[in-house]
C-alpha cells in the first residue's frame, strides 16, 4: 500500500477532464429514487429496498440498515448552517452528525463507547439521512446546495488507497474511476455535468486523503481518559465528544 501523502499527490495529479471521460462513459443520471440517502436492506447494499422506488416502505425499517455515509467536520458546519437556514430553527452538531458506528459498542446509558475516525451523517427513525425527504414520490435533499462530497458525488469513486468506497459494490469502473450500484448509471450525462462531477470526485479524493493524513497526525491516545468513557471521534481538527465539543488536551 501506498503512503497516503503518495497517494494524495496522486490524488491532486487526477485530471479532470479524464475523470469526465470516465464518467460520460460509464454514463449517469440521478432518478431520484433515494436509494443512496435511505437505510438499506440486508441484502442490498447502497439501495433502497426492492419494489421501494423513493424508499417510503416504513414495514420494512426494523430490517434496514441505517444510512452511513462519511461527512467531514466542516461539511457537518455547512450543512447545520444550511438546515437552519432551510427550516429557521436551530440545529447543533448532532442534530447532523453521528459517530461513525465501526468498531464503537454500546455503553451502559445506551451511547457509543470508544474511538472511532469519523463522521457519518445523522440518521432519523427509519435510517434515513436526516435531510432526505420526499415529494410527489421522488426523493429530495433539504440542504443540496451544501450536500457533502460524498453525497455530490455518489455513485462514483476512484481507486486509491486511503479515499473511502460509497456504500454498494463497485459494478462498473473505467480508469481509476469505479461506479457502485445505482440505477441511474449507464444513462446518458451532458459533458458539463460530467466535468461538474469528476472536479467534485477529485475534490473529494484529496480532501478524504487529507483528512486521514490529519487524523494520523492528530491521534492522541490519552484523550480517551480525557472522555471519560464517552465516545471519541477523532478527526483532522482533533478529539471530539459526539456533540462535536472538542476533548481539550492536558
Ligand atoms: S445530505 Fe442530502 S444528498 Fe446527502 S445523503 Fe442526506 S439527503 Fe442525501
Amino acid at each position: 500500500m501506498e503512503s497516503l501523502e503518495a497517494e494524495l499527490e496522486r490524488a491532486r495529479d487526477l485530471d479532470v477532464d479524464e475523470l469526465a471521460d470516465a464518467i460520460e462513459s460509464i454514463g449517469f443520471e440521478c432518478t431520484r429514487c433515494g436509494g443512496c440517502c435511505t437505510g438499506y436492506a440486508p441484502d442490498e447494499p447502497g439501495g433502497a429496498p426492492e419494489g421501494d422506488g423513493a424508499g417510503g416502505d416504513s414495514d420494512g425499517a426494523d430490517d434496514r440498515e441505517p444510512h452511513t455515509a462519511t461527512v467531514f467536520p466542516d461539511e457537518v458546519r455547512e450543512v447545520t448552517d444550511a438546515a437552519e437556514a432551510a427550516f429557521g430553527e436551530s440545529y447543533d452538531w448532532r442534530d447532523a452528525a453521528r459517530p461513525m458506528p465501526f468498531g464503537l459498542s454500546e455503553g451502559d446509558d445506551g451511547e457509543p463507547v470508544g474511538e472511532t475516525f469519523e463522521w457519518a451523517l445523522a440518521t432519523d427513525d427509519c435510517g434515513d439521512c436526516t435531510f432526505y425527504t420526499e415529494a410527489d414520490e421522488q426523493g429530495a435533499c433539504t440542504v443540496h446546495d451544501a450536500r457533502p462530497l460524498i453525497c455530490q458525488t455518489y455513485p462514483f469513486s476512484v481507486a486509491l488507497d486511503g479515499t473511502s468506497q460509497p456504500m454498494g459494490e463497485a459494478v462498473d469502473g473505467e480508469g481509476v474511476v469505479r461506479a457502485h450500484e445505482c440505477e441511474g448509471l449507464g444513462r446518458d450525462i451532458s459533458r458539463e455535468d460530467a466535468v461538474e462531477l469528476a472536479a467534485a470526485l477529485k475534490e473529494r479524493a484529496v480532501r478524504e486523503l487529507e483528512e486521514a493524513i490529519g487524523v494520523r497526525d492528530g491521534y492522541d491516545p490519552t484523550a480517551a481518559e480525557r472522555a471519560d468513557g464517552d465516545v471519541v471521534v477523532f478527526d483532522s481538527e482533533g478529539p471530539k465528544a459526539a456533540d462535536g465539543t472538542p476533548i481539550d488536551g492536558n
